[in-house]
């Protein structure tokens, strides 16, 4: 693999670069995930999105007549590493731009794109993933929702949780069983959920840092135009799957919660490092420069048409730790004030776990390689082959 920018991506290089030398003053960048600053950290990512519309820079590799940049996986990288560099909001429409979008790309019709995807990139609207339930986390296709066609619309009843941003976001995307008499991968079909339809509750859960990132959300009778069905009925865990192989992608270029380079200051300052934390430091340095070039196998791999699991599984592992380890550094170094102080430690140190879980676990992650790549047999699981209905839950 050839690092060096090629003389046109340098010239990427430099565009991204004075683009977001020019703009990034324009947005408060130091707002943290507590301490009551959410809402201005909303409102600046907002802004933000807007700004990245406005001058083409709201999606690097969505074709250009979808409103991207019609780039490759390269200048995704590039751009990742920039706007690591110059430090820009938190994306708040990951699901929006790293996940709804591609799937209405690859699997919407014509029509949803043209009504969709200019409102997700411009950050008029924010979109949420009413994916896991109760009974379905790691074993997604386990989903109980149901939804039951009536005349042109669908009709759902069903109860999610975990579903981040619910509580602020326009529109969801839903994955929803339609047929429980055939196997459980195959009954499930994925549409739009416009969250301001009757019927649709959100009950906002507080996390460990006093702030409100998940819902669980109710869904009780509501209604969905049947052109809000994404492919066709029974495609839903096909959609889903995009959907998933980009949230990889899109968590690997959003997570902005963690810069080596400030642990590097902070130990700097503190100095007399003991041997424990000099080797957490240079263990958080070697998974950060480990992780660079995983994202970049991932984005290649996707940038040619192939699905890289195995490359996202480590990807994902390599993050969840590289976080949980920075944190435990932080705390090496600054003792309990790490956690008890509200700031950027504070921050990492309360969501470096969720991390771990979020997006799959480490252990689907694990059993995912297991299997995919080591060969080992695929993990038993009777249930695949009973139709839904005869599964005991
Ligand atoms: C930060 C964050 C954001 C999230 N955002 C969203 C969102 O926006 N929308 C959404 O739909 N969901 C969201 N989730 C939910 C997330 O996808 C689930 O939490 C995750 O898939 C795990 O499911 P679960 O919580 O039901 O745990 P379970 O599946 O019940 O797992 C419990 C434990 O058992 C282990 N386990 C389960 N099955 C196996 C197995 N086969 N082999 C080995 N170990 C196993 C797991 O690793 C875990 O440790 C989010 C979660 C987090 C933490």
């Amino acid at each position: 693999m050839d690092l060096a920018d090629s003389p046109e991506e340098a010239a990427f290089r430099s565009d991204a670069k004075a683009f977001l030398d020019d703009h990034i003053h324009l947005v408060p960048t130091e707002l943290g995930d507590s301490g009551g600053e959410w809402d201005q950290a909303l409102a600046a990512s907002k802004k933000w999105q807007r700004l990245l519309y406005e001058n083409g820079w709201a999606a690097i590799t969505w074709p250009t007549e979808h409103g991207g940049r019609g780039c490759g996986p390269v200048e995704q990288i590039i751009w990742n590493e920039e706007c690591a560099r110059a430090r820009t909001p938190s994306s708040v429409n990951i699901v929006g731009i790293g996940m709804a979008g591609p799937a209405l790309i690859a699997h919407g019709s014509a029509e949803q794109r043209e009504r969709y995807l200019s409102r997700i990139l411009s950050g008029e609207e924010i979109w949420c993933q009413l994916f896991s339930e109760p009974a379905a986390g790691s074993d997604l296709a386990a989903v109980a929702t149901r939804a039951e066609r009536d005349g042109d619309d669908w009709v759902v009843h069903g109860r999610k949780v975990w579903s981040s941003g619910a509580h602020y976001s326009r529109r969801a995307i839903l994955l929803a069983r339609t047929d429980s008499t055939v196997a459980k991968h195959k009954g499930m079909t994925f549409f739009v959920v416009d969250m301001d339809s009757p019927g649709v509750s959100t009950r906002p859960l507080r996390q460990l840092n006093g702030e409100v990132h998940f819902n669980e959300v109710l869904l009780d009778g509501v209604r969905i135009p049947d052109t809000d069905r994404v492919d066709a009925v029974g495609e839903g865990w096909r959609v889903a799957m995009t959907t998933i192989l980009h949230e990889r992608m899109a968590l690997g270029g959003s997570i902005n919660v963690f810069h080596m380079e400030d642990l590097l200051a902070l130990a700097r300052q503190r100095g007399n490092l003991s041997a424990h934390e000099r080797d957490l430091i240079v263990r958080v340095f070697t998974l950060d420069r480990c992780l660079g070039y995983l994202n970049a196998r991932v984005i290649t791999k996707l940038g040619a048409g192939k699905v890289p699991t195995a490359e996202g599984s480590i990807a994902k592992l390599a993050m969840a730790r590289q976080l949980t380890l920075a944190a435990e550094a932080a705390f090496a170094l600054l003792g309990p004030r790490a956690v008890t102080e509200p700031g950027p430690w504070q921050d990492l140190f309360l969501i470096a776990p969720g991390v771990r879980i979020g997006g799959g676990t480490d252990e689907i992650q694990r059993n995912m390689l297991a299997e995919r790549v080591l060969g080992l047999p695929r993990e038993a699981d009777e249930s695949r082959k009973l139709p839904f209905r005869e599964i005991r839950r």
